[in-house]
């Protein structure tokens, strides 16, 4: 019998799960090689180069904390649009009654904003949120390294870079860590903390010691590919644009994971986030020659992207907007039948919903398994920290791995296996990680 993913959790089961992720929660600040004579580096002053979507976001948290922060962007507009965002959030949170009106002045004067890099000189952390591109965070890490103070941190908030490569650019790579933080930042509770080859140890302990006082739940991930959540998001991806090549509309895609508590589906995650966003990461990783010799891989959200179909914030992507409220789209139906042609795959649009969530979820455990036999995660329960802070992956369930162990690690490979031989399995998709 293949597994099968109740909708259904009963009381019992939901809080064994919360149980476990509470302490999941607590043991992921328990690294390697940090006891407790690691000491820690004061961090009083935060810069933050980038006042995009991101910078804004991170430059928000560390207000909201009561930290002092330098933004630091190239242009004025790009600067009055993150003050502006900034100022929004803090409107928002006013009008909500969270913050009175002096906490919003008082974080207000906290921000100095900037056009002049020099500014960042007297921080004791800056992070770099300028756009996803190799080339530009090595030139602007290079150039933080030698405007900032040498003591300073230095650190990344790439999605998917080679957080060594840029260590190295920075000049100072047992001073530099990955801060992953999560959209929007001010609010997602995660921090993905990239530990590189050379990170000193007191670096990492005062970063996972700062998440904390910035209200987050800091997970370490070694170095590779998107680190442990964009990796594992990045399975789930492929098989959802399989799925929707198969003929399967999204909202039958994501409503199969979400009847099971997901708080968006795969389509409708990546519509949010950007489809432009996520084909340009699948195409950089491509010229990286990162990408398995298959023509199909990740072909739909490169199609779309190519059709400007870049998401919710321009009308349609994976689906057709007015305002947030989504509705599927034959033209998405059509872009997907016609990749399908391309690449000889067959439609299977009768597929039912437990077939859809164990295509989706099954790779991702798998992918998860492969992360600890490499070394990437330290712990199940940090995998599992990460999709519930982070990639709404319902707490109810404990996380994808606690949910993998409570279903049978043998009946997940068992699926495996069975999909690795009616799928077929050129690419490795399918085989298991794990004996
Ligand atoms: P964005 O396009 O909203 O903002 C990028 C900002 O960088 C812009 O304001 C731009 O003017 C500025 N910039 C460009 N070159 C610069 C330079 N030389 N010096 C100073 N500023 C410069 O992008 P974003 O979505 O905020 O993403 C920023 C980073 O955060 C990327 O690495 C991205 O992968 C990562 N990230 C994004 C998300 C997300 O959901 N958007 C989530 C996690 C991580």
């Amino acid at each position: 019998m293949q597994v099968r993913f109740d909708p259904v959790i009963d009381a019992d089961e939901e809080r064994a799960a919360l149980a476990y992720l509470a302490r999941a929660e607590q043991q992921a600040s328990d690294v390697a090689g940090l006891d407790g004579g690691v000491k820690t580096i004061p961090i009083g002053r935060v810069g933050v180069l980038g006042a995009g979507t991101m910078g804004a976001g991170i430059t928000l948290s560390f207000l909201n904390a009561g930290f002092p922060v330098t933004l630091v962007d190239t242009t004025r507009e790009a600067l009055v649009r993150g003050v502006g965002q900034v100022g929004a959030a803090l409107q928002g949170a006013l009008n909500k009654g969270r913050i009175g009106a002096a906490e919003v002045d008082r974080q207000q004067a906290m921000l100095t904003v900037t056009l002049d890099d020099h500014a960042l000189a007297d921080c004791d952390l800056v992070i770099e949120a300028v756009y996803e591109d190799m080339a530009l965070k090595q030139r602007v890490l290079g150039r933080l390294g030698e405007v900032c103070r040498p003591d300073a941190i230095l650190a990344t908030n790439t999605s998917t870079l080679d957080v060594d490569a840029l260590a190295v650019a920075s000049g100072r790579p047992t001073r530099f860590v990955g801060m992953h933080f999560f959209s929007p930042a001010h609010v997602m509770r995660l921090l993905e903390v990239v530990r590189g080859a050379q990170t000193a140890p007191a670096v990492l302990a005062s970063v996972m010691q700062l998440a904390g006082r910035i209200g987050k739940v800091a997970v370490v991930s070694g170095v590779c590919y998107g680190f442990i959540g964009n990796r594992m998001a990045e399975v789930y991806m492929r098989e959802a644009e399989f799925l929707l090549m198969e003929g399967v509309a999204p909202s039958r895609i994501d409503g199969a994971v979400e009847r099971l508590g997901m708080a968006m589906g795969p389509c409708r995650m990546l519509d949010m986030a950007g489809i432009d966003v996520g084909a340009k990461t699948v195409i950089e990783r491509g010229k990286a020659g990162g990408l398995p010799a298959d023509p199909s891989y990740r072909a739909v959200v490169q199609k779309m992207f190519a059709l400007g179909r870049h998401g919710q914030k321009s009308g349609s992507g994976y689906y057709r907007y007015q305002g947030r409220s989504a509705a599927d789209d034959p033209a998405t139906m059509n872009i997907a039948a016609a990749l399908a042609r391309q690449h000889g795959i067959t439609p299977a649009p009768e597929i039912d919903d437990d077939e859809i969530a164990r295509r989706l979820l099954l790779p991702l455990v798998n992918e998860g398994m492969r992360l600890l036999s490499e070394g990437i995660a330290a712990r199940s329960g940090d995998i599992d920290v990460v999709w519930t802070a982070g990639y709404g992956f319902p707490r109810a369930r404990g996380g994808p791995m606690y949910m993998a162990r409570s279903v049978g690690l043998d009946r997940v490979r068992a699926d495996l296996e069975h999909y690795a031989a009616v799928r077929g399995d050129a690419h490795g998709y399918w085989a298991p990680s794990f004996s």
